[in-house]
């Protein structure tokens, strides 16, 4: 028991440790590419003109720390459950092996977490709920790379239950739920990132009109009641809860540049 409990309590900064390297990688990463290196080169893409005060990325940053330090300490249980055998799918998931299981586990640890996502949002957006667990995320109305971790306790608290309920519940080959992790940090970051990457038909539609994008997001920060979804646009249409400007705003965001272009190029 001593020696399980030293493995336990050595678990805690080593997970610690994952997670702000994946956060240094990632969320450091796309500021560093988005804000730092390409703004101009992508300025025609912006969604919107003005930018947030440094003071709030400082702030949105301790934050996401904050969330770390809670997805590290609350997802260790999981590995306590394994280690007592209590996980019920751990033989089953060691005999999963290869590319296809992989993936596999990959596309449905995004699948679930995207209706998990959407249905928590909508319950945290409930106005008896929101100062408790959803404010801190929204006092960033013009978000930066940084408001994607930027969580209330609670919220945080929600966040890593859906790792940790998924473990428990769904068979998952070994290392695909560190792989979802990474893929939603990716989508979480960018979506906040306030510039548009998704490509636009001729008519300035979004090209893959099922994902999500930047535009669809930010639309949830300017004004609340609207786009819950964090992957995929589907339950926010099935549900009636697509933002009425959506396709309007993202039209207006993807065509900055053309309008540029047939001015210039009238011009010439
Ligand atoms: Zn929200
Ligand atoms: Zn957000």
């Amino acid at each position: 028991m001593p020696e399980l409990l030293t493995d336990i309590l050595l678990r805690i900064p080593r997970s610690m440790a994952t997670d702000l390297e994946r956060y240094a990688y990632l969320a450091l990463g796309v500021w560093l590419v988005l804000w730092v290196l390409l703004p101009k080169v992508l300025r025609f893409r912006k969604v919107r003109a003005d930018w947030p005060e440094r003071r709030q990325l400082v702030i949105e940053f301790l934050h996401s720390l904050r969330s770390i330090a809670i997805f590290s300490l609350l997802s260790t249980s999981t590995y306590v459950m394994w280690r007592l055998g209590w996980l019920p799918w751990a033989d089953l998931n060691a005999q999963l092996t290869g590319p296809y299981w992989f993936w596999g586990s990959v596309l449905l640890h995004i699948l679930l977490h995207d209706a998990y996502f959407y249905w928590i949002h909508r319950w945290m957006h409930e106005p008896q709920r929101f100062r408790l667990y959803h404010k801190r995320h929204h006092r960033s109305n013009n978000p930066s790379p940084f408001t994607a971790y930027s969580f209330d306790l609670r919220e945080a608290g929600l966040m890593v239950l859906f790792v940790i309920l998924f473990e428990i519940l769904v068979p998952n080959a070994h290392g695909s739920t560190g792989m979802f992790i990474v893929v939603s940090l990716v989508k979480n970051t960018l979506a906040h990132s306030g510039f548009e990457l998704m490509p636009a038909t001729r008519s300035g539609k979004p090209m893959f009109d099922w994902f999500t994008t930047t535009v669809h997001h930010d639309l949830h920060h300017a004004r609340a009641g609207y786009n819950f979804g964090l992957y995929f646009t589907w339950w926010d249409k099935w549900m009636g809860t697509e933002d009425p400007t959506y396709y309007q705003e993202f039209k207006r965001v993807v065509e900055q540049g053309r309008q540029t272009d047939t001015a210039t190029a009238a011009v010439a």
